[in-house]
């Protein structure tokens, strides 16, 4: 909600971006200036007397004033408030945290009188600093103001940084200059370019892992700081390592602010504020880091630009890859969207529509790719595995990877153990109680795990949905629950069965709970001491590791069949980035995919390393269908304790469209109400209704009407999300 306020203090500096304290009702609240007028309003354009801003904290500088216009069209476009915006896109500010600083005026001891003058200037010319003083000395501040009255020395207090790294980046990750290889030049010189001449030009640069696209990223940087202007570059939350931080500090020098979760609340306003003075022209961040306040930006980058996490999932639902195309236009500057699997809207526009630019990196930049096989479980049978869930080709790939000394990862996207518990009676599977959705079983802890709500129990071992069978002495039984499935634990002790001698870790968000945890699985893996990485899609992750020879995915159908139209698009792209941790180094990789649909394309592809004939197949699919890149989604969702009211105000949502399409240009078609995949969460029921169009306009139109229709429903909640990532 925006309100007016008199700037009746002539000495407070107050302009749009500013953090100001206003009262409001009875209570002081903290808002942000998104407005300022600068002749007095008369009485007739404000009928009620206006309240002063408060002058008792110093209002302080948040964001550029022309960010507003960023943060305005992501309110319209979202359908969230501007104050909800803003609150999302700005950390909190946080008093500095000051630091007594001692500087010395006069470097002599001998004309002081006093004992306890004489004392403490000494050890101050033996460059104790003020806390050590405070240590030693009882009551040192008196004698301190008295040595500044006499000239001796200089009180001063100094702010104290916390910077989110360490200082120096270390050496061990930055390589030196490199020189770049012809494919990577010429996509620079384009970037570089449209740098220099400041027009908007999305550009998509699309080359394989390893191929060398961040060295493009680092040189485009560098031209765009040489050109005196700013650049922000966005990572996957997963990918924000020291180890990427380091490349770039090493390259960029301290010019570069961080910005990500993970950082306290002084370290985030820290870089936030380095950006906003300019003492840092370059930011680097996760899905939140495209709202920093980089100065003058002349570049944006978003790497692995495909990547999920850039759609915020609640809340403000916004699509940080999406958003950065606006924020280019807006700033007239180029922005790369780089992926070696790129998004099929993103490759839908450099291939068909021509609105991007394509740029290739070809092949890697020394290694070959991966030799990629399929084996076909369907055709394994208990006597025929190794274990139960890895094949022999796989164990044997294992075995020689470490009879080389070189490192394996296995992929197996399901955290836990087994995955779920099922009646080999009734074959009931055990759910959340809460949530529709399978309870997953996490051994070492002995119980069951609700991944959407947390609701964990201890493990049962008898059904209790059935009464179980006769038996021929008569006596009636449940039936017993059974592990199904299987999940990161599980495939991690079949290996240590079958190589006992390895050194095999986890990786999944049960082990890396923290940055902290996962950078020291990281370190570990860098230094050797790890042979086999078992773990969830983070292996797949940008990591560049030269020593990893071979990759096995255990099961890659996981997320196949999902009802969502994004899930062959995200299978393959898991499959493609995991395939592409092997062989980055001289010696080359070998990549085991197991698979009971062996013929489903995105493994098919996968297979044949080839991107284009995936994307083109499944353009088509969807071009058939009608869903993105060839149309523009809302999801509208309603969850409610009352298992009807959903769906009810759902149709009642439909009936006032259906109203409304005589006054809309463009046509969109409506699909449902039904009820959502996950039926139920946290205790709610769920439904959902998908509004279609090719315009984006009409799109925003139909949000904007539907948020209009007074929807106050203690009994429901009503949630929407545009450009919808999750169907589920
Ligand atoms: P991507 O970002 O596409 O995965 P990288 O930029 O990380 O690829 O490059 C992969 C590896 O190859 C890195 O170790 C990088 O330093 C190296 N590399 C890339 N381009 C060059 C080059 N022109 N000269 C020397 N080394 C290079
Ligand atoms: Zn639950």
């Amino acid at each position: 909600e925006a309100y007016t306020y008199l700037l009746d203090e002539p000495h407070l500096k107050v302009e749009v971006g500013y953090q100001v304290e206003v009262s409001l009702g009875r209570r002081i609240a903290s808002g942000f200036v998104v407005a300022r007028y600068e002749e007095l309003l008369t009485r007739d354009k404000f009928p009620y007397q206006l309240k002063p801003i408060s002058g008792e904290t110093a209002p302080i500088r948040s964001f550029h004033p022309e960010q507003l216009e960023f943060f305005k069209w992501i309110s319209d476009y979202y359908g969230e408030p501007l104050g909800s915006v803003i609150d999302v896109a700005v950390p909190p500010s946080v008093e500095p945290k000051l630091r007594r600083e001692i500087h010395i005026l006069q470097r002599s001891v001998e004309s002081l009188r006093g004992a306890k003058e004489r004392e403490v200037m000494a050890a101050i010319l033996d460059s104790s600093t003020f806390a050590e003083l405070q240590r030693r000395f009882r009551h040192v501040l008196p004698v301190l103001r008295r040595l500044e009255e006499k000239g001796f020395i200089h009180l001063r207090n100094e702010e104290l940084v916390e910077l989110p790294f360490e200082t120096t980046p270390s050496a061990s990750w930055a390589k030196p200059e490199v020189t770049l290889n012809p494919a990577q030049a010429a996509a620079t010189q384009s970037i570089v370019a449209a740098i220099q001449t400041g027009q908007f030009s999305p550009f998509l640069l699309h080359g394989v892992t390893g191929s060398g696209k961040t060295e493009v990223y680092l040189e485009s940087i560098r031209a765009a700081l040489d050109a005196g202007k700013g650049a922000l570059i966005i990572v996957p939350e997963i990918a924000l390592t020291p180890q990427l931080i380091d490349r770039f500090r090493a390259r960029l020098g301290n010019e570069v602010a961080i910005l990500h979760s993970a950082l306290s609340k002084r370290q985030r306003w820290t870089s936030w504020r380095s950006l906003l003075e300019g003492s840092s022209r370059v930011a680097i961040g996760a899905r939140s880091g495209i709202f920093a306040p980089v100065p003058n930006l002349g570049l944006i980058i978003v790497d692995e630009e495909h990547d999920s996490s850039y759609k915020q999932g609640e809340g403000l639902r916004y699509n940080a890859r999406d958003l950065a195309l606006v924020l280019a236009k807006m700033r007239r500057c180029p922005v790369v969207l780089g992926s070696a699997t790129p998004s099929l809207e993103s490759y839908h526009h450099a291939r068909e529509t021509k609105r991007y630019t394509c740029l290739s990196l070809p092949g890697r930049h020394q290694a070959e790719l991966a030799q990629i096989a399929v084996v076909d479980m369907n055709r394994e049978r208990p006597w025929t595995v190794a274990s139960k869930h890895i094949s022999v080709p796989l164990a044997e790939a294992l075995k020689g990877a470490l009879d080389r000394k070189e490192q394996s990862f296995v992929l197996y996207n399901r955290r836990g153990f087994a995955s779920y518990l099922q009646c080999d009676c009734c074959e009931a599977v055990i759910e959340c109680e809460n949530c529709s959705v399978t309870m997953t079983l996490h051994r070492s802890e002995n119980t069951l795990l609700c991944h959407y709500c947390n609701l964990s129990m201890v493990t049962p071992t008898l059904c209790s949905a059935c009464n179980g069978e006769r038996s021929e002495t008569g006596e009636q039984k449940p039936g017993a629950l059974v592990e199904r499935g299987a999940g990161t634990e599980q495939i991690y002790e079949e290996i240590m069965a079958l190589f006992p001698h390895a050194r095999v870790e986890r990786l999944d968000r049960d082990t890396a709970q923290d940055h902290e945890s996962y950078r020291s699985i990281l370190q570990r893996l860098r230094d050797g001491q790890i042979d086999i990485l078992v773990g969830t899609q983070m292996i797949a992750k940008g990591h560049d590791l030269p020593n990893v020879t071979v990759v096995g995915v255990a099961d890659c159908d996981i997320g196949l069949h999902l009802p969502d139209f994004r899930s062959s698009e995200r299978v393959f792209q898991l499959l493609t980035q995991a395939a592409g941790r092997a062989g980055r180094g001289d010696r080359p990789g070998t990549v085991i995919l197991q698979s009971r649909v062996p013929r489903h394309p995105s493994l098919v592809m996968t297979a044949r390393s080839s991107y284009s004939e995936f994307a083109e197949l499944e353009l088509s699919n969807r071009r058939a269908t009608g869903y993105p890149p060839f149309s523009r989604l809302l999801r509208l969702i309603l969850s409610s304790q009352e298992k009807e009211l959903p769906v009810q105000i759902l149709r009642r949502f439909r009936e006032h469209l259906e109203n409304l399409r005589p006054h809309l240009s463009q046509e969109f078609s409506i699909l449902g109400p039904s009820p959502a995949p996950i039926r139920r969460i946290k205790t709610l029921w769920r439904s959902h209704m998908l509004v279609k169009s090719e315009s984006a306009t009409t799109i925003n139109r139909i949000l904007h009407e539907l948020l209009k229709l007074d929807l106050r429903t203690t009994r429901a909640r009503f949630s929407y999300d545009v450009d919808p990532q999750d169907m589920l």
